[in-house]
């Protein structure tokens, strides 16, 4: 069984309708995909009523968080949830700051581009985002139409990592509370790609093991960003906090090189992660009243 929970569409930074990304996770011989795009479950009705006989739906969000360092770093981070309640008012207020938020930081890091003379409008990225939640990937496809860069991975390599110049954060959540409203919106949640070092500065260990006391239910272990080692001290790591491991692919379509499926989660992990009471259950053309799918 071919499983893939972590996936984003044009409600995001991925360049496939919610449609498209059903048709293509069919065509790419998934049986359970999970939606999850970034700060949003704008995607979940297009996806659901797309969705292919023999495909089952996992309705998710990756939502943007931060955690403060000891010393102060702030390290960004994402928290895969999933089947929570879109209608939860704290989780959905949660989502329109974050959408919010990320407007004005990318108009932000727009501007301090511009004021520099690199050829890019806030107009365009707009245009390009068509109404999804706003990021990076949309800048740096304007970047590439200009011809500023050769692709989407040199933006982010420069003018578009941590570490430019041009840089502004988003308003990202203290992700216990993020944890813990997942969980008042009968969701599930994943840390997504803990050790995805080459993004910027990732949290230690014992951040891990916090989260993990506060209430998460998953890590993250097979991912394109993760390293062999990396993933073999993730497992290790999962098993010792009692944490579900996962692997996804974190499709975005054109805007990254990974396919889906490239990464893919147990049957073992994917039960015990769902087979529980959850507000939103796995959706899939069989007749109600079916096992899980
Ligand atoms: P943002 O959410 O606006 O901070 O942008 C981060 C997003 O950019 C994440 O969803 C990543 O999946 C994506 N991203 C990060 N690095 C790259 C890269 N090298 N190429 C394409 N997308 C990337
Ligand atoms: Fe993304
Ligand atoms: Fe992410
Ligand atoms: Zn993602």
């Amino acid at each position: 069984m071919t499983i893939d929970l972590h996936t984003h569409s044009t409600a995001s930074d991925g360049t496939d309708r919610p449609a498209e990304l059903m048709a293509n996770a069919a065509t790419a011989g998934l049986e359970i995909v999970a939606i999850t795009d970034h700060d949003t479950a704008g995607g979940w009705d297009e996806a659901e009523a797309a969705l292919p006989d023999g495909l089952t739906l996992i309705p998710g969000a990756e939502f943007s968080c931060a955690h403060i360092d000891d010393d102060g770093q702030r390290i960004s981070l994402h928290l895969l949830g999933y089947l929570f309640d879109p209608d939860h008012d704290g989780l959905r207020a949660e989502r329109a700051r974050l959408r919010v938020s990320r407007l004005g930081r990318g108009r932000a890091i727009v501007d301090n581009l511009v004021a520099d003379g690199v050829a890019v409008t806030w107009n365009r990225v707009v245009e390009v985002a068509r109404g999804g939640a706003v990021g990076r990937p949309h800048i740096a496809r304007v970047l590439v139409e200009n011809g500023v860069v050769g692709d989407v991975d040199e933006a982010f390599r420069e003018l578009l990592s941590t570490s430019s110049k041009y840089y502004v954060p988003k308003a990202d959540g203290d992700v216990f509370a993020a944890i813990r409203l997942v969980h008042e919106a009968g969701g599930v949640s994943v840390f997504a790609h803990p050790l995805a070092r080459r993004r910027g500065a990732v949290v230690a260990d014992d951040v891990i093991a916090e989260m993990a006391r506060s209430g998460l239910d998953g890590i993250e272990v097979g991912h394109p960003d993760h390293a062999a080692d990396d993933q073999a001290h993730l497992a290790g790591l999962a098993g010792e906090l009692g944490l579900i491991a996962t692997g996804s692919s974190d499709y975005h379509g054109a805007n990254k090189a990974t396919t889906l499926g490239a990464f893919t989660t147990e049957r073992v992990a994917y039960d015990a992660l769902f087979d529980r009471p959850t507000a939103r259950r796995p959706v899939s053309q069989r007749a109600a009243g079916d096992a899980l799918p």
